[in-house]
């Protein structure tokens, strides 16, 4: 389904993805866990394609020179040159860290944005399944982006990319600043999402902990490198892994 082989991506000389090869299968959930500045959204970035635009900014600009390399394979097909637009077309859809709700638009307004590359008949059912799965944003509909609550800006931008009718979701730190009742909520409405869509998901995030029981298969990130990669199971079990992440050892 979606793949990174190789991937390399420079800022000027400073390497942030070293060599990272990652894999989501149809069907399948998988997280993507690193420390701040681990490369989780360079990765994200360059499987959406939006650092062919950046990229195209900072030459623009006269600014930093980025460079990649490696490959990006979706259905078997190498779309390292292929432009973030097409590619949502073709179904990567990116649902971006920090959320970046339009802040003056009502969250009924920021749902449709989203559904603009759906059918009329596509957007209203989808749009039924997003109030339906949260139920919070029915009472809300009306309410401005910029008004909206961490966990609430959150489940707007998942609404917002399944508007986009996406065959895999890239999930960039969806849990970021949220208390851990609202983590918990978001987690277990990522899982009902896959199992009755079957759309693929990719999950990058600090806090790992949550995410584990959710996920197929899942990578480490250190310093732009996958250190350790293998099922929720295999990971949890792993006493590295056990040290860094739930404190024992
Ligand atoms: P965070 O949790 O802080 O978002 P992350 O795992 O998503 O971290 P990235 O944002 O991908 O990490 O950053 C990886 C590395 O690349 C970091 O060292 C970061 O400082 C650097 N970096 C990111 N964007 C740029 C840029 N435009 N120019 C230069 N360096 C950058």
């Amino acid at each position: 389904m979606l793949e990174a082989r190789d991937l390399m991506v420079f800022y000027e000389n400073m390497l942030a993805l070293n060599n990272i090869s990652i894999k989501c299968d149809d069907n399948q959930i998988v997280g993507v866990f690193g420390a701040n500045s681990a490369g989780k959204s360079t990765l994200m970035y360059s499987l959406s394609g939006i650092m062919l635009d950046i990229r195209k900014k900072e030459d623009m600009s006269g600014g930093e020179r980025i460079t990649l390399t490696g490959e990006v394979l979706f259905q078997n097909q190498n779309i390292m040159d292929l432009k973030p637009s097409l590619r949502a077309k073709a179904g990567i859809i990116l649902c971006p860290e920090r959320r970046r709700l339009f802040k003056e638009s009502s969250v009924l307004e920021n749902l449709r944005i989203g559904g603009y590359l759906a059918t009329k008949a596509q957007a209203k059912y989808t749009l039924d399944y997003v109030m339906n799965m949260f139920p919070a944003l029915q009472k809300l509909k009306n309410r401005l982006g910029g008004f909206l609550s961490g966990g609430e800006q959150q489940m707007v931008a998942i609404g917002r990319a399944l508007m986009a009718q996406p065959k895999v979701l890239l999930l960039d730190e969806p849990l970021l600043g949220l208390s851990p009742l609202m983590q918990a909520t978001l987690i277990k409405a990522t899982k009902v999402i896959q199992e009755e869509t079957k759309i693929s998901i990719i999950i990058a995030e600090q806090y790992a902990r949550p995410v584990f029981p959710i996920v197929d298969y899942a990578y480490i990130l250190e310093n732009g490198a996958a250190v350790m990669e293998g099922t929720g199971g295999e990971l949890m079990d792993n006493p590295d892994v056990k040290s860094a992440y739930f404190g024992v050892s």
